[in-house]
């Protein structure tokens, strides 16, 4: 838990999020401001900063977090989609507390 961090107090419930999944390590909810028709967020409820902060350690909660991506995409109506993890604000990112996107359900996205 990191006090001043936005996605530990969602964690905790003290700041409101539309909740679509939540276990003992896990917890997805829809992003704000959403890219695409469909877009959430898988957040591991501890605060790890980025990608670049993860260790062996972390090996199995990053293989839950991508195995949850396809399970909660089909069950929010996609047949194709895409996952970002962006790391670093070099890498665009904003909120320091890893992150999944997944994101899809508007036009075919384009090409990366
Ligand atoms: P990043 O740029 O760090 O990869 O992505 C952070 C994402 O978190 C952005 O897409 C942003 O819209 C989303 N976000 C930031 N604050 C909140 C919030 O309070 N609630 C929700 N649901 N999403 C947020
Ligand atoms: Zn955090």
């Amino acid at each position: 838990m990191s006090v001043d961090c936005i996605f530990c107090k969602i964690v905790k419930g003290d700041i409101p999020s539309k909740k679509i999944y939540e276990d003992d390590d896990l917890i997805a909810f829809h992003d704000i401001h959403p890219i695409s028709r469909v877009h959430f967020l898988i957040v591991p409820k501890l605060h790890i900063e980025s990608l670049a902060g993860c260790e062996a350690q972390h090996q199995a909660l990053l293989g839950k977090m991508l195995l949850l991506a396809p399970k909660l995409a089909k069950e929010q109506g996609l047949i194709g989609f895409r996952t970002m993890i962006n790391t670093g604000r070099e890498g665009g990112q904003e909120v320091f507390h890893l992150h999944l996107h997944v994101f899809g359900g508007s036009d075919s996205l384009p090409r990366v």
